[in-house]
């Protein structure tokens, strides 16, 4: 008979919901992710994998069987977390939406409102992906991205792709007949390095686009641990 060779099963670690930047006790910048794309993976993910991790931001707490979840506020706060997390994982999934700024000083005391203005001063968020793939550069690990793009998605999705040398990405319109951020529904489009064309597009509600999106990732995933393998021989 045949010998059948048993594949183990991908880990995945996800991360999911906004980034709160604060400038003083009670005050802070985000964004209006609800989180509900990272949470419908670990959901899709749970049966397929060795161990699901979430890193899931000010968002309300899901309940999935299966998925461990870690808690973060800010990007640097998510930065460190998925760097600790990443030696345990396979897998990267950010559809976390991280603020690109943070104030450059945090106020011990909450700041008084008798001045007419409030000048904030920004700097630039570290960006994760591009940190992750860096360090973890010539191992066995799989990163893949979501961009929100209100126009040239496609273009605008590519260029991201080859940009933070990530695996895939999955494109999606945001602001357009609902879709994107808050929503239940999204229209994604994926593309995978190294192919010119969109791989897929898929649609519909979220937690069926990650049932139908995880399957693909663990292809990728597969196909790229075999191509380390030829290129080890
Ligand atoms: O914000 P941007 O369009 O660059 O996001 C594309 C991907 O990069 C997303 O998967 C997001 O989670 C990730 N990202 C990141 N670090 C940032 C900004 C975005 O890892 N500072």
């Amino acid at each position: 008979m045949a010998k059948r060779t048993q594949k183990r099963r991908p880990s995945f670690l996800i991360t999911a919901g906004p980034t709160r930047e604060y400038f003083d006790p009670v005050r802070f910048i985000s964004n209006p992710s609800s989180g509900k794309m990272g949470i419908a993976l670990a959901s899709a993910s749970v049966n397929r994998a060795s161990h699901v991790t979430l890193c899931l931001g000010p968002v309300a707490s899901p309940k999935i069987r299966g998925v461990r979840i870690k808690r973060f506020e800010s990007a640097v706060d998510l930065l460190r977390l998925v760097e600790r997390e990443m030696k345990t994982h396979d897998i990267l999934i950010m559809t976390a939406a991280v603020c690109d700024f943070r104030p450059s000083s945090f106020l011990r005391s909450k700041i008084k409102k008798n001045a007419h203005k409030l000048r904030l001063r920004l700097v630039k968020n570290p960006d994760i992906l591009c940190r992750l793939v860096r360090r973890f550069q010539g191992s066995k690990k799989f990163f893949a991205g979501f961009a929100a793009e209100t126009d040239n998605v496609s273009r605008n999705a590519i260029k991201k792709l080859h940009e933070k040398n990530i695996h895939m990405i999955m494109a999606n319109r945001v602001f357009k007949e609902k879709r994107g951020f808050s929503t239940d529904a999204s229209q994604i489009k994926v593309f995978i390095r190294g192919e010119t064309r969109p791989f897929c597009i898929l649609k519909g509600e979220k937690k069926d686009i990650a049932k139908s999106l995880i399957p693909i990732i663990i292809d990728k995933y597969a196909l790229f641990t075999e191509s380390c393998l030829v290129r080890k021989r």
